[in-house]
């Protein structure tokens, strides 16, 4: 079966974050990661956005280009952060422009705290922030396993 490589690149204020829950979900393939159920993955790659406003998404794809990486995930902070990262529809269009690589939004499933309070804040409140977290609601017992 072939493999498909795996980036992931994290929302630099959580830059101290040692992958746990992105790790956990890609292992299990929930989340983002329920794309490639019944299909070998291998997480090659894993680098911050390098802070605001995400000087590292220019360079990094490349390198992880080199490794074989094909599919670069935005992991779940950048959707949950307060609040949520405001690039990542340039970033996605950027990456896939200029490295011809597939870009996916999210990584492990929302902590349930996170989308109580985003909820509450209405933050995902146009077409395309919905969209963007589709595959990362899950169900409110996987959203309380996260948090
Ligand atoms: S909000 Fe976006 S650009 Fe800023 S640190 Fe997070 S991912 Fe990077």
């Amino acid at each position: 079966m072939e493999k498909t490589k795996i980036g992931i690149v994290i929302c630099d204020r959580y830059n101290t974050c040692a992958g746990g829950k992105c790790f956990r979900s890609a292992a299990s393939r929930e989340g983002a990661f329920s794309i490639y159920k019944d299909q070998e993955i291998e997480i090659a790659a894993y680098t911050t956005c390098g802070g605001c406003p995400g000087g590292n998404i220019e360079y990094a794809p490349e390198e992880m280009k080199k490794n074989g990486v094909t599919n670069i995930h935005f992991a779940t902070g950048f959707l949950v952060g307060y609040p949520p990262c405001p690039y990542i529809e340039y970033f996605k269009k950027f990456i896939e422009e200029k490295y011809g690589m597939k870009v996916i939004f999210g990584t492990h499933p929302i902590p349930q705290k996170y989308f109580t309070t985003h909820t509450n804040l209405n933050t995902w409140n146009n077409e395309f922030l919905k969209e963007s977290i589709k595959l990362t609601l899950e169900d409110e017992a996987t959203r309380i396993s996260y948090d």
